[in-house]
């Protein structure tokens, strides 16, 4: 699964030439709506066969491209499912379909070279320097343990 979700990736990024999710949602048909949403961080729907996404508004840009990410996971590998991602429970892999789209998300913001750029360093400083939460690195690692 690991191995199809990356290639359904590759080939979002290399025919639409971009890694960034709001413009991926665009080029994809995705509705994407940004309000308020207490403590969901984000959420899936499938609305008269529509993709829609919520964002909470209230979560910073690189807060948002995480939720957005992972959302877009939901919408291209289970479009007829409706999920939600809850803001303290942070990318919990707690069932299949999360850790489906935490693989795509990861798939997406991760270059396979961008461990380069950073030789030396921890996972967690690296963590922190992109702005991508350690669950994600950790999958795009073990991602390319599998491949290479
Ligand atoms: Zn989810």
């Amino acid at each position: 699964m690991h191995n199809k979700i990356k290639n359904i990736v590759t080939a979002l990024i290399k025919k639409y030439d971009t890694r960034n999710p709001y413009e991926l949602a665009d080029f994809l048909d995705v509705i994407l709506i940004e309000i308020p949403l207490g403590s969901i961080a984000g959420m899936y729907k499938y609305i008269n066969r529509n993709k829609v996404i919520f964002i909470n508004s209230s979560l910073n840009y690189n807060e948002k491209i995480i939720v957005l990410s992972h959302e877009l996971g939901h919408a291209m590998l289970h479009s007829k499912d409706n999920c939600y991602f809850m803001k303290n429970k942070t990318l919990m892999l707690c069932s299949k379909i999360e850790r489906q789209a935490n693989i795509f998300a990861s798939e997406l913001l991760i270059p396979d070279n961008l461990f380069n750029k950073y030789v030396g360093l921890s996972l967690e400083e690296i963590s922190k320097r992109e702005y991508i939460p350690m669950e994600l690195i950790k999958l795009k690692i073990d991602s390319m343990l599998k491949f290479f």
